[in-house]
């Protein structure tokens, strides 16, 4: 496989964006959201949504829409968090988790009801989402997983080796998960979508206008920028893993880790037979897991754990075309156009953090790697927490706000804790036979 390596950029930043939104920083605002991303946006629609209006929702980003998580991740849509819905009961109490569960299994259908009922173009699909297991013991656990949603109405089944092998056209992996409430979409589309319907209700979204200090004051909160002050009742954090000690603890609510992905050339059509060829979005359960599927131009695009750094080399590129040609060695020659990464905010409970760590300040982020659906949904929550619901009728539950023990050894304990997960992952691969 032929690799260039002077494109480290984003294949789906390559559209067009609109323009900036910028006009005069207004002194005044009903609620600040601080973070352009999924969660700031989505707040900010279901705002002027509620008020009829958005005139008084002002939105800071410090980057441009789309430059964080939200304009490059993988675009896959998956429902639930990271924790099945059995362990959200015991977690959470049986009502309490059982309101979660159907919350967070509905939040892809939500993504996709919001796209259409917001007329979005970003090549939404909600035909499914494969999780692949690369031995049977994660197959029995993804059957575990299946049978706690069926239970729950989900259209959630189990795939046999033989038909993972025919929709995913690779034979290394022994079955999988198929989510039929899942599905994918080009993510900086989608995210400009938001933004662009925002706007249409009055919304105003100012790009490159990082949010640098946050006071307290009689009435609620002044927001400085290097452009002016501006003072609001209600302030909203949803900086997610690009956060700034805006708040002394927030960039130490979670761990920060690197997702990495590269995009190839449109394959050729007889590639495009043996390569993903059920057209579905893939993640499979090795510690460090690999995530791919294929774009509308008839592109693979591949995704894994990773550096810890923003910046890419060469090393980065070569490790995702190991992983591409791993699953599919039909791909050998065929270059790769992009390569990119983008920062994943690991939550210290396992689930996104909802948090009001004063009154007229709420915070929602770490939403690991699975925050399309989730960081979309999230938004109604902190809106109703914004009009004031208390926290204790949130059907999420709204936690206390504090840094993790210990925050600054968690960088380092992650980055053991990868380079071990990808040992026992190479193990498993090679002694054990897991893969072909
Ligand atoms: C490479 C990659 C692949 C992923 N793949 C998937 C996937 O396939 N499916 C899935 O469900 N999830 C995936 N995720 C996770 C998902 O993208 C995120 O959870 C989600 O986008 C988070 O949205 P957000 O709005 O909370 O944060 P972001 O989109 O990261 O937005 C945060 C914004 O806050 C801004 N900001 C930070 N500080 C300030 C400040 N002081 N002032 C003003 N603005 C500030 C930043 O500039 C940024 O734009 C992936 C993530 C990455 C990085």
């Amino acid at each position: 496989m032929k690799s260039t390596p002077d494109l480290y950029s984003c294949l789906w930043q390559e559209r067009s964006a609109a323009p900036s939104f910028a006009s005069i920083l207004p002194t005044r605002a009903r609620c600040v959201v601080i973070g352009a991303g999924y969660t700031g946006l989505s707040t900010a629609l279901e705002l002027s949504a509620r008020s009829g209006g958005g005139e008084e929702v002002v939105v800071l980003d410090a980057m441009n829409i789309g430059d964080g998580a939200s304009g490059r991740n993988g675009g896959q849509v998956i429902p639930g968090l990271k924790l099945n819905p059995d362990e959200l009961e015991q977690r959470f109490g049986q009502q309490k988790g059982a309101v979660l569960a159907d919350l967070v299994g509905g939040a892809a259908t939500h993504v996709f009801n919001l796209i259409q009922r917001l007329g979005i173009e970003c090549g939404a699909r909600q035909d499914g989402w494969i999780q692949a297991a690369h031995h049977e013991a994660a197959l029995d656990g993804l059957l575990d997983r299946a049978i706690q949603w069926q239970s729950r109405g989900a259209d959630v089944q189990m795939l046999d080796a033989a038909q993972t092998t025919r929709l995913l056209g690779t034979p290394i992996y022994r079955g999988a998960l198929l989510d039929r409430r899942a599905g994918q979409l080009q993510p900086y589309e989608y995210v400009h979508g938001l933004a662009a319907a925002a706007r249409q209700r009055g919304v105003r979204i100012f790009e490159q206008c990082a949010a640098l200090q946050l006071r307290r004051n009689e009435s609620g909160w002044t927001v400085s920028t290097a452009t002016g002050e501006i003072r609001a009742q209600q302030v909203v954090i949803a900086t997610n893993a690009y956060s700034s000690p805006l708040l002394p603890a927030l960039p130490h609510t979670y761990v920060t880790l690197w997702s990495l992905q590269a995009a190839t050339a449109p394959l050729s059509s007889e590639l495009l037979e043996q390569v993903l060829p059920g057209g579905l979005p893939v993640s499979d359960t090795f510690r460090v897991l690999r995530y791919f599927r294929r774009t509308t131009d008839g592109r693979f695009v591949l995704g894994t754990r990773g550096a810890f750094r923003d910046a890419l080399n060469i090393n980065d590129m070569a490790r995702v075309r190991s992983e591409m040609l791993d699953i599919y060695p039909m791909l050998e020659g065929v270059p790769i156009t992009h390569c990119w990464c983008g920062r994943v905010a690991v939550p210290a409970a396992s689930i996104p953090m909802l948090s009001q760590p004063e009154p007229g300040l709420t915070v929602a982020l770490g939403y690991y790697g699975r925050g399309v659906a989730m960081a979309t949904r999230m938004g109604a929550l902190v809106a109703d927490l914004v009009n004031g619901l208390p926290a204790h009728e949130s059907p999420y539950p709204v936690t206390p706000f504090k840094a993790m023990p210990a925050a600054p050894l968690h960088r380092n304990v992650a980055r053991v804790a990868a380079n071990v997960m990808r040992f026992q992952d190479l193990f498993e691969r090679r002694v054990r036979g897991v893969k072909r």
